[in-house]
């Protein structure tokens, strides 16, 4: 390994938001640069010019941001490099393929796509790997194409040998010479390939350790030939083991969102994204699941990354979402509350709205897994509600009539509006009433809520002025009776029909 302070980096390319695979690699590359007192750098690996996109740069910019991997060297960061974008360097990478060419090591090749198929198509017949026969014409041929302008790729020229590394996470690793082949390092139109354009920038950004997907293994006996061919030493290699979803897949999206962003706008805790990502082919300990940066920083090493795939479940992650949530102390909620409701509605609640939530804060904050959860549960306090048409047509049944009737007058009883008050009332009218508190409460709540999914009754009725309670109670009593009488049968849910009833 070389010498001095370790230096690792991420290297995704901007043709799409950030994927959560991407994210996995760029925290572990980060944790074991951290942990190493060492440099992490953000490298943007655009050779692609038509694919990429400086949204997608931005993209995965604010991602790592958002995420807290901060970065010591890269893109938007600069250094000795510039930018850390290989598109800023494609001159450079054309300097390399001909200081190969020119001591033998690389090749021009003029050979068409056909020539080059029936090669290939050969070594199919034998059982050989495809590039098999791509291998050096003659110097002479190519000399003369060369210099009657003809433009051609530059190859690598494979040595006839295998390649044997040692993988932090896999061990021993050997791929015999026929698994190697001649590959593009230059296009015919003087871009670069990533095998090239990744191995200069590793070489030139003294790049200690490189741990990316396992998808990319067969890439890295030929960036070791690359380096070694350039005089350099190659870095140490850490293969991570690629992502399943929960059905043992290949995680895609068919499994749901993949990309980070997508986590960040459905109200994900960063905290808790990083938690979660980082159990993705690593644990800090067989016992401990919920831990911060600063512990998986004291512990992280790549030697401890399993070679098995590594199991992405959006359930659990939700579920680490409401232990991180839960464990919030109330002011901060209360903060998050805030925006998320003002999101929700359009609009900053005014100081009586907040007095509501108040009231209510704890108990959203044990019953959110999401932060987009907080606007639509704590809604009805804040504006006219709608009813869940569904959660009506079970609850609300004509005899629910009667209970809403009954809990009014209960509840017109009380002196103070209070948590204690409405409980001792409620409880009272199931007992005259010799209901249950499914039939004598769920209509009550499908009546203040608009659903029968919310917080718990007697705090959400608390929470609430008592003439909007009250005002629900009989609006819902009233849109029982019109349901029921005969002027709708046959049409209960028509468009004019909801547009009367509210
Ligand atoms: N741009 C490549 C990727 O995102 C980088 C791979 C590497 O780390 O070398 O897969």
């Amino acid at each position: 390994m070389k010498s001095g302070r370790v230096r690792l980096r991420i290297a995704p390319s901007p043709t799409g938001y950030l994927h959560v695979g991407n994210v996995r690699s760029a925290l572990f590359n980060w944790l074991y640069a951290r942990r190493n007192g060492g440099v992490f750098m953000i490298r943007i690996d655009d050779t692609d010019l038509a694919r990429s996109d400086d949204r997608y740069v931005e993209d995965i910019v604010e991602g790592f941001r958002w995420l807290g991997l901060d970065w010591d060297e890269g893109v938007e960061v600069g250094g000795p490099h510039g930018t850390y974008r290989q598109s800023d360097r494609f001159e450079r990478y054309r300097e390399v393929a001909e200081v190969l060419v020119d001591s033998g090591r690389a090749y021009y090749d003029f050979r068409s796509a056909d020539e080059l198929e029936t090669l290939r198509a050969r070594a199919r017949r034998e059982r050989k790997a495809p590039g098999y026969y791509i291998r050096r014409p003659s110097d002479s041929a190519s000399r003369s194409r060369l210099a009657a302008g003809e433009r051609g790729v530059v190859r690598f020229s494979t040595p006839d040998r295998p390649v044997e590394f040692r993988d932090l996470v896999r061990g021993e690793v050997r791929f015999e010479a026929d698994a190697i082949d001649d590959f593009v390092m230059l296009r015919s139109d003087g871009s670069p390939t990533y095998h090239l354009a990744s191995t200069v920038d590793d070489i030139d950004y003294r790049i200690s350790h490189v741990a990316r997907g396992e998808d990319l293994l067969s890439s890295t006996p030929k960036h070791i030939l690359l380096t070694e061919a350039l005089g350099a030493e190659h870095p140490v290699y850490a293969h991570l083991p690629l992502l399943f979803g929960p059905d043992g897949r290949k995680l895609s999206k068919r499994h749901g969102d993949t990309s980070l962003r997508s986590y960040r706008e459905a109200g994900y805790l960063p905290e808790a994204v990083f938690n979660y990502m980082s159990l993705l082919g690593w644990s800090l300990d067989p016992d401990t699941e919920i831990f911060g940066q600063e512990e998986a920083i004291q512990s992280f090493d790549l030697v401890d990354v399993q070679k098995s795939p590594a199991v992405f479940n959006p359930e659990k992650l939700a579920w680490m979402n409401g232990v991180y949530i839960r464990s919030m102390n109330s002011v901060d909620f209360a903060a998050l509350a805030v925006d998320a409701i003002e999101a929700d509605l359009g609009r900053v609640p005014d100081d009586d709205e907040r007095g509501r939530l108040a009231v209510l804060a704890p108990l959203l904050q044990e019953r959110t897994r999401l932060i987009t959860d907080i606007g639509p549960a704590a809604r009805f306090l804040f504006s006219g509600i709608t009813y869940d048409e569904k959660a009506w047509r079970k609850v609300m049944k004509p005899a629910a009539e009667r209970a809403l009737d009954a809990a009014r007058t209960a509840l017109e009883e009380v002196e103070a509006w209070t948590t204690e008050n409405i409980e001792v009332a409620l409880r009272g009218m199931l007992a005259s009433e010799g209901l249950n508190a499914r039939k004598g409460w769920q209509p009550v709540r499908v009546a203040i809520t608009g659903s029968n999914i919310s917080p718990p009754l007697f705090e959400s009725l608390a929470a609430l002025p008592r003439d909007v309670a009250m005002t629900r109670i009989a609006a819902a009593q009233q849109r029982i009776v019109r349901l029921a009488s005969p002027e709708y049968s046959g049409f209960p849910h028509t468009e004019a029909f909801k547009a009367s009833a509210t």
